[in-house]
């Protein structure tokens, strides 16, 4: 999902592809952590014109909040978020499986999961098969 995305903020995707990547879709059959077969990384997607919806009217939740700070980049972070209604996901590149456990990463995921919890909401790390949930700081 490379530019020329439109995008809710300032921000633009560049040359990210996380989002081809990370999540399992089910529409492709495609597994978590395994490549879109239309991704083309570096180049981004070869059906882009005719790209499913779910494609088409998805933003991660940097490109969609502007109160998530710059340094939480998917490209930069090696780690993508999105909103679950009131499941906070989020999904680790298994290239980089520590990189939400080092700063500035942690303490914003355990602030994030502090502000969820007062309105009944959670944040839920993935990292290949391991699952876990950020205890509300
Ligand atoms: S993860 Fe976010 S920044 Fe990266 S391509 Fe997808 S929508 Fe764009
Ligand atoms: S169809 Fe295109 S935009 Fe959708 S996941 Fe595959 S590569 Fe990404």
């Amino acid at each position: 999902m490379i530019a020329p995305h439109k995008t809710i903020t300032a921000r633009s995707c560049g040359t990210c592809t996380l989002c081809c990547r990370l999540p399992e879709i089910e529409e492709f059959d495609k597994p978590a952590n395994i490549p879109c077969r239309h991704c083309m990384p570096g180049t981004g997607c070869a059906i882009y014109a005719d790209r499913p919806s779910g494609c088409r009217d998805f933003f991660c939740l940097w490109m969609s909040d502007p109160d998530l700070p710059d340094e939480w980049e998917p490209a930069q972070s090696n780690l993508m978020i999105c909103r679950h209604g009131q499941q906070m996901t989020v999904l680790v590149d298994p290239e980089h499986p520590d990189v939400w456990k080092a700063e500035p990463y942690a303490s914003g995921l355990n602030a994030m999961a502090k502000k969820a919890a007062t309105s009944g909401g959670y944040v839920i790390v993935f990292v290949g098969d391991e699952i876990v949930k950020i205890p509300p700081a």
